[in-house]
């Protein structure tokens, strides 16, 4: 069962005002903005790419409560389409800055509009980590992939390289060892830092091999991959090994380029850090989801941290606001 992305609630023209802004419409995003609708503040969800984010690249997810198995593009439309039953407003558009302004926020767009708000949680998630080798840009899509479920299905029967040791890499590769004749994970380590269930899953698999201890020097071709130049470094062995194409899967970069990095903290990769209402330092701010300094990253902790970010914003800064100005009001009248 899959539903149309292009919701009911996308707006090409929206307020200049809301009560909350989530910039991100993956699950950390939409559970924010399920969790502020429900506290009946306006809500107002910026996505500058598909949504549901990451999520959306991954084919089967296991583990999500409630869902034995399901395809991540299926979750991420059943999501959307339930902020959506909620009313939030959708807008597709790039922020470029966030503004904190005395008694508001200010979210400005590429487009030049300016969108204000109470509060703003950031979910912008997080974008796959390059290699930064030789070749990697030049055969971007013509046999260097980041996507499994996007590319997978050109590599039929082909001989392709998996690089990292993580849950994406190990996952992803037995996903592809269903398409692939081999697959290769090239791994810098000889330990795998996957969770268990997904290791047992590769090295259970006859067509998946590993390539220990070993980079990716170099990426080769004419018009499409046909070669990786790999080292061993355990004794330094550098040779060259024919290979139709290699997905890579080394870690997560924060999306972080709108914000002004002399009002926030960041970890030393470059995560938002938070405290545990999810508030960055600017006091009515909060990062949610891949984007923040956290052990645990899944769907599952991201659907968690929206739900605590909206809750506390729309005590402090929502319904904090109604409050003092009805007792202005009464005060007023009294
Ligand atoms: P990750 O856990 O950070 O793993 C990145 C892997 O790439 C590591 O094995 C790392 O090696 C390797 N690596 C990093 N930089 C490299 C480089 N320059 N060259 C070669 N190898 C490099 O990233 P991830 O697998 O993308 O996962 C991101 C987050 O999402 C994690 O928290 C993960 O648990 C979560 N996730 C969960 C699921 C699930 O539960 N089903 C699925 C996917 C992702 P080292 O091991 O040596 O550091």
């Amino acid at each position: 069962m899959f539903f149309n992305v292009e919701g009911a609630n996308k707006k090409s023209e929206i307020k200049q005002q809301y009560d909350v802004v989530i910039i991100g419409g993956g699950p950390a995003g939409i559970s924010a903005a399920i969790y502020a609708l429900q506290g009946g503040a306006s809500t107002l969800v910026i996505e500058k790419a598909i949504e549901g984010g990451q999520m959306n690249l991954t084919d089967i997810i296991e583990n999500y409560p409630g869902f034995k198995t399901i395809k991540g593009e299926e979750l991420s439309s059943l999501m959307k389409e339930h902020a959506e039953q909620f009313g939030a407003d959708f807008y597709d558009g790039k922020v470029i800055e966030l503004k904190d302004e005395d008694s508001h926020k200010t979210v400005v767009m590429e487009n030049g509009k300016t969108i204000k708000s109470k509060a703003i949680i950031i979910a912008s998630g997080s974008y796959p980590r390059k290699l930064g080798v030789k070749g990697e840009e030049e055969f971007s899509s013509r046999g260097v992939s980041y996507c499994a479920s996007c590319d997978g299905h050109f590599f039929k029967n082909k001989k392709i390289a998996v690089v990292g040791g993580g849950n994406t890499a190990v996952e992803e590769a037995v996903y592809l060892s269903n398409i692939a004749k081999e697959v290769y994970i090239i791994h810098r380590r000889e330990k795998l830092r996957a969770d268990k269930l997904y290791q047992d899953r590769a090295f259970s698999r006859n067509n998946i091999k590993f390539k220990w201890n070993s980079v990716i020097e170099e990426i080769k071709g004419k018009d499409k991959v046909e070669s990786l130049v790999i080292k061993n470094l355990k004794n330094d062995e550098v040779y060259e090994e024919p290979f139709d194409g290699v997905f890579v899967f080394v870690g997560l970069v924060p999306e972080t380029s709108f914000l002004n990095k002399d009002l926030f903290d960041f970890d030393e990769y470059g995560f938002l850090i938070t405290d545990e209402n999810m508030e960055t330092k600017v006091k009515g701010i909060y990062a949610v989801g891949d984007v923040r300094k956290k052990e645990l990253r899944q769907i599952v902790t991201a659907v968690s941290d929206g739900a605590i970010a909206a809750s506390h914003a729309i005590r402090e800064y929502v319904n904090e606001d109604q409050i003092s100005s009805t007792q202005s009001i009464n005060r007023v009248r009294s």
